[in-house]
Order: structure tokens, then C-alpha cells, then sequence
């Protein structure tokens, strides 16, 4: 050992003034100027692990740095009710589902139990996802304002579980949503509002190519061959076991390797089933990489998008995608799934190629290998593209505007 770490300084809004330029900041805080000191609560239901408690740890010192109150509070639950809101998820997404009626109690037991226990009193109330959504029951009167953010595809939801979340839903002040597809009939406003990365976090910040070799190096992956990499959570709807036939196709043809990393979420109770599943179906290959990360893997991330030939994203649904915009962000070529919110990031042959099966993104990987030049420009537009539409500052900014127009 070599002694205690330094902690990170937490960054302000100054240091991004390098990147976006002064204009950018000094209308941040013009427009944060008249709800100084007002109070904002969001909920969720995961502090580590996934796309929103990622966007919720950076928005939030923001938020305070521009002189309001948040404050971030996560619904706690048994493995009973991350089951059912598990199911939810799935079957929200589209996936079959047949419900019980004791998932539908499981749910509203665990909110009312998460409403008894969390204090309501803020002006602006953000309540993320499905797994919160009942605990509107904690409204009183008309005090305050109740956001909805969706962060899931709800184009062709499950009719039970929808019918059963809408009457929630509708008693929200509005409800917010990650693509056009996704708004629903809601008798409420609905806006869209894209989910963003911090360029600045250690997810997204340039790293030396020495960090990036070392790490590659620590996880025995070689970086003279061609390397592919879905990283993402452990989940049937991120296909890990399609991306891994896709690339087991184009390993017909090319030497390569493939890097499957991702961990969990405490609101995810089937991550290890489903990695037991992928390491069943890699029967051993040795340029396969399955990488089971802790949550405290942000740099070990990073250095994986950095160190990847081409990241591929196979989901079968998906909500946005941040790990995509992740690897925009570091003009990787991105080989991705037409679903969900992936088309508002990967334009095809502009910002990267899209695909609509297994071979189409064997197909897309080959093609991409075998043009590198193109595979550099797709990346370097991909860059400038989430630098105007999905960075931290621009998320910052359509929330103070929404809390402006509602107040
Ligand atoms: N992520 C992580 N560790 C992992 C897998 C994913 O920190 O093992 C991060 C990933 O970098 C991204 C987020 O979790 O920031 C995943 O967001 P995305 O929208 O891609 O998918 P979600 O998991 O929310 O469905």
C-alpha cells in the first residue's frame, strides 16, 4: 500500500467553463437565479448502478451549486418488491408478463411503507421511474409541484401494468420522457427531456493512455488484436448473450476479442443469473472477456470505452442508453440496436451504425473494422453530437426551466 488515496476534489461550475466556453455557465446560473433556495426532492430506487443514479449524482451538486435545495432520497424495499418492480420493468418495456394480483400489493405496500418513512415538503418533487410512482400518494393538497420522469421505453407497454401505473401517473403535474416515442394518452403535460453524462466525472474525464493500457493490461486483455465491448448491467434486455453470437460471427473472419462488462443494481435482482448465463454460452473461449465490475468502477470503465476497438450496444429495448453516449463522448465508433432512445444518439453512418439483429451487428462490427478511417469520423461526430445535446449542463438546464414554468 501506498497510503491514504486523496479524495477527488468535487467539481464546480467553473470547471466546466474549459469545455463549454463561459456563455454556456453564465446562463445557468441567470436562469437559477430566481428559484434560489427552493427545494427540490428527487426519488428513486437505487443509489448505485445504472443510467439514473448516474445522471442523479452529478445533477444534484449542481442543482445546489446554483443556489436551490436538493435533496435525493431512495425508495428502500425487500427482494420481494425489486422482483415485482423487476417484472414491472420488463414487462413496461414491452416484454410478456402476466401479472398477480399480489405483485400489484407488493408494490403498493412497499410505496406506502416508503411514504411513511420519507419526508414530502418540497416545492419541486422529481419521482424517477415506475418503482416510485405511487408515492404521489404522499401529495397533500395542491402544495408543491409532482414531476414524473420516465426513463424507460414506454412505446408498446404490458396493458395490465400500465393500466395499473396510469392513474398515478396522472395525477402528476407532468411527466417527463427520454424520446417522442415513449409519451403516452396522459391527461398531463408531457416533455422531453434526454438523460445526459458528466464529461467531467470519472466515467467520462480523458484519462493518460498509460491508465488506460494498465487497466487493459490488469484485465488480460490484449490490446494489440481488435476489441469489441458491450459494458453494460447484467440483463437480458442489454442481449449480452446476442452481442456474444455476433461476435463469435465475425471471429470467423477476423481475429478479435470480445469484453462483456458490467455489474449490478440493488434495484436488479437478476444480474447473476444472467451473467452465469453468459459465462455458460462463452463455453471458455479465452478472448472472451467477462468482466463482473463493483459499482466503485467508473475508471476501470472509462479506460474499457477508451481502450475498445468498437463498443457495441445490443439491446433489445432500452431507455436511452447512457453507456452509449458514454462511448460517444469518447469517439469510439458504436455499433448499436435501433431501440428505445439509441436512435436519438447513433444516426446511422453520422454518428455511428445501427443495427437490427445479431448478423446485422456482426455485419456492422466487420464493416467498421474494415474501414477505419470511417470508424474515426463516425466517432468524432458522435462527440461533437453529445456535446451539443446530452452533457450534464444542458440536463441542469431543462429542469431549471421546467421548475421555472411550473412555479
Ligand atoms: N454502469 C456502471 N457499471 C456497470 C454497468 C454500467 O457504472 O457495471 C453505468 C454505465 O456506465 C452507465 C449506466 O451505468 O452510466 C447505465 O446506464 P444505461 O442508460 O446505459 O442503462 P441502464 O443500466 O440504466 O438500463
Amino acid at each position: 500500500m501506498t497510503g491514504a488515496a486523496t479524495a477527488p476534489r468535487a467539481m464546480t461550475l467553473d470547471d466546466y467553463v474549459p469545455l463549454l466556453g463561459p456563455q454556456e455557465i453564465d446562463e445557468l446560473r441567470a436562469i437559477a437565479a430566481p428559484l434560489a433556495g427552493r427545494s427540490v426532492q428527487m426519488v428513486n430506487s437505487t443509489a448505485v448502478g445504472g443510467g439514473v443514479a448516474e445522471i442523479l449524482n452529478r445533477l444534484i451538486p449542481l442543482i445546489q451549486e446554483l443556489g436551490l435545495a436538493p435533496r435525493w432520497d431512495v425508495m428502500t424495499g425487500g427482494n420481494d418488491f425489486f422482483e415485482v418492480t423487476k417484472a414491472f420493468h420488463n414487462a413496461l418495456h414491452g416484454g410478456p408478463y402476466d401479472p398477480r394480483p399480489q405483485d400489484f400489493e407488493t408494490f403498493l405496500a412497499y410505496s406506502e411503507q416508503n411514504r411513511a418513512r420519507l419526508a414530502f415538503d418540497a416545492e419541486f418533487t422529481v419521482i424517477h421511474d415506475p418503482q416510485p410512482a405511487a408515492l404521489i400518494d404522499a401529495r397533500s393538497g395542491t402544495s408543491g409541484h409532482w414531476i414524473w420522469r420516465c426513463h424507460i421505453d414506454l412505446s408498446r407497454p404490458n396493458r395490465d401494468v400500465w393500466e395499473f401505473l396510469r392513474p398515478f401517473v396522472c395525477r402528476y403535474d407532468g411527466a417527463l420522457f427520454s424520446a417522442p416515442d415513449f409519451a403516452r394518452q396522459l391527461p398531463i403535460p408531457q416533455y422531453l427531456v434526454y438523460p445526459c453524462i458528466d464529461p467531467l466525472s470519472d466515467k467520462n474525464r480523458d484519462l493518460e493512455p498509460e491508465t488506460v493500457a494498465a487497466i487493459a493490461d490488469r484485465f488480460g486483455i490484449d490490446r494489440a488484436r481488435p476489441i469489441v465491448a458491450q459494458i453494460s448491467r447484467f440483463d437480458r434486455l442489454k442481449d449480452p448473450i446476442g452481442v456474444l453470437r455476433a461476435y463469435q460471427i465475425v471471429k470467423r473472419y477476423t481475429d478479435l476479442q470480445l469484453v462483456l462488462a458490467g455489474g449490478g443494481a440493488s434495484d436488479d435482482p437478476e444480474g447473476e443469473s444472467v451473467l452465469a448465463e453468459v459465462r455458460d454460452a462463452a463455453e471458455g473461449d479465452p478472448d472472451v472477456h467477462i468482466l463482473s465490475l463493483p459499482p466503485w468502477s467508473a475508471i476501470e470503465i472509462n479506460a474499457l470505452q477508451r481502450a475498445s476497438t468498437i463498443i457495441v450496444q445490443k439491446s433489445l429495448r432500452e431507455g436511452f442508453g447512457l453507456t452509449v453516449t458514454e462511448a460517444l463522448w469518447k469517439k469510439q465508433p458504436v455499433v448499436a440496436s435501433a431501440v428505445g432512445g439509441i436512435p436519438a444518439q447513433v444516426i446511422h453512418k453520422h454518428t455511428g451504425l445501427l443495427a437490427h439483429s445479431v448478423e446485422g451487428t456482426a455485419y456492422q462490427i466487420r464493416f467498421l473494422l474494415s474501414h477505419p478511417a470511417l470508424a474515426r469520423k463516425l466517432g468524432e461526430q458522435g462527440h461533437e453530437h453529445v456535446r451539443e445535446h446530452f452533457l450534464i449542463t444542458s440536463n441542469v438546464r431543462r429542469y431549471l426551466t421546467l421548475f421555472l414554468g411550473m412555479s
